[in-house]
């Protein structure tokens, strides 16, 4: 075979995975197919209650399969119990035992395996050092930053010597600032130890910083895979661009396309002007380095009108909008992409119904 049309290795792949929690009721996930390469960083995204974790549990041999299978470095591990995957889990907050030093904590499950002590510390020792940790192993949790604390979290889930390590909403419980440091150690960390990660999130930012390959859900589907800039540039359905932010959803005669905020255009309306879409300025924030503009698409159902153009602030202080204001809105053809029907399936529960302003939708959705 051409080593260049070679795929590379999948690390994790899935095969028509399905869960369904009751009897009669919407599975919370719908026969997924995923291949997860080998050594990527994997973010499954999308909004509260659309499948993730229970996927993420099924590949970690937490939760039961409905029908399907799940494979690891080609072997079929659906039946296999947790332990004996090669898989391991990092929870929220780490989860550390807070009466136990960093050194224990790392060495646990080694004791529950029933290794001698000496051989337990050695290791988890090794591991602590591995993780720049080592001068620290005496302290308790409470005695360590956040950061210091998510590198012990990653010593203990390596200590079983992983391929795969399965992190379900790892920062989701951080403050904002250290989100965003923890969120780059990750992504370095994942990088040195050339190990397969696979992280849950709502949060599109945090999967756009950290993936190689994102996976976007909804009600228990995929909807899109790619990697960030694919799943930016080209979302493939009105689900994704909403989800993702930062689009317009328009319906154009060709119809429904999307356009990036920051390539739509604002111009003051003169009556009689050709080519442009009405809108009135409903709303401007100032965030800094842009302006974000809120406006109503005239003539519009209200739940598809909300619109929004990310300015520079240098341009918005070149020509400065007011409230009230009535522009249009403009795009090149080339900025507008045809959102597909998405993945819902004949029988599956709609999409939610799409917000008005994009951003709002996110925030609403992240809760
Ligand atoms: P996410 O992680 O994307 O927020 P989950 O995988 O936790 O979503 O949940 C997907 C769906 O399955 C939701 O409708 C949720 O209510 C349901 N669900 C999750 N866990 C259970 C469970 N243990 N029993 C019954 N239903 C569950
Ligand atoms: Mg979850």
């Amino acid at each position: 075979m051409d080593a260049a049309i070679t795929p590379p290795p999948a690390a994790v792949e899935i095969v028509a995975l399905t869960k369904r929690y009751a009897a009669g009721t919407p599975p919370a996930v719908d026969q997924i197919d995923l291949r997860i390469a080998s050594g990527s960083y994997c973010c499954l995204l999308g909004p509260s209650g659309c499948g993730k974790s229970t996927t993420l549990r099924m590949v970690a041999g937490h939760e039961s399969v409905t029908s399907g299978d799940v494979l690891l470095d080609n072997r079929n591990i659906t039946h296999l119990p947790a332990a004996a995957r090669g898989t391991a889990m990092m929870f929220q907050s780490f989860a550390l035992f807070p009466h136990l030093s960093a050194l224990d904590n790392v060495a646990f499950s080694l004791k529950m395996k029933g290794v001698s002590k000496v051989e337990r510390h050695q290791r988890a020792g090794n591991l602590l050092e591995r993780v720049a940790m080592g001068h620290l192993a005496d302290r308790k949790p409470g005695e360590l930053s956040g950061g210091q604390q998510q590198r012990v979290a990653l010593a203990r889930a390596l200590i079983t010597e992983p391929r795969v390590l399965l992190l379900d909403e790892p920062l989701s419980a951080l403050d904002p600032f250290l989100r965003i440091q923890m969120r780059a150690e990750l992504r370095r960390w994942q990088k040195e130890l050339g190990l397969t990660f696979v992280h849950v999130t709502h949060s599109q930012e945090e999967a756009m910083a950290l993936a190689d390959t994102m996976v976007v859900m909804n009600h228990g589907l995929i909807e899109q895979v790619g990697s960030p800039h694919t799943v930016y540039n080209h979302p493939a359905s009105e689900f994704v661009a909403r989800f993702m932010g930062g689009h317009n959803v328009l319906d154009t005669a060709e119809g429904t396309i999307a356009v990036r905020n920051d390539h739509t255009k604002i111009s003051s309306a003169s009556p009689g002007t050709a080519g442009g879409l009405p809108a009135e300025i409903t709303d401007i924030e100032y965030q800094g380095t842009y302006v974000l503009i809120g406006l109503r698409l005239t003539g519009v159902a209200p739940e598809r009108s909300g619109v929004s153009v990310l300015l520079s602030e240098k341009a918005f202080a070149a020509e400065p909008l007011s409230l009230g204001a009535h522009v249009q809105l403009s795009w090149s053809p080339e900025d507008a992409r045809r959102l597909g029907p998405g993945a819902t399936r004949p029988g599956a529960p709609p999409a939610p119904t799409p917000r008005q302003e994009p951003l709002a939708a996110l925030a609403a959705m992240a809760s």
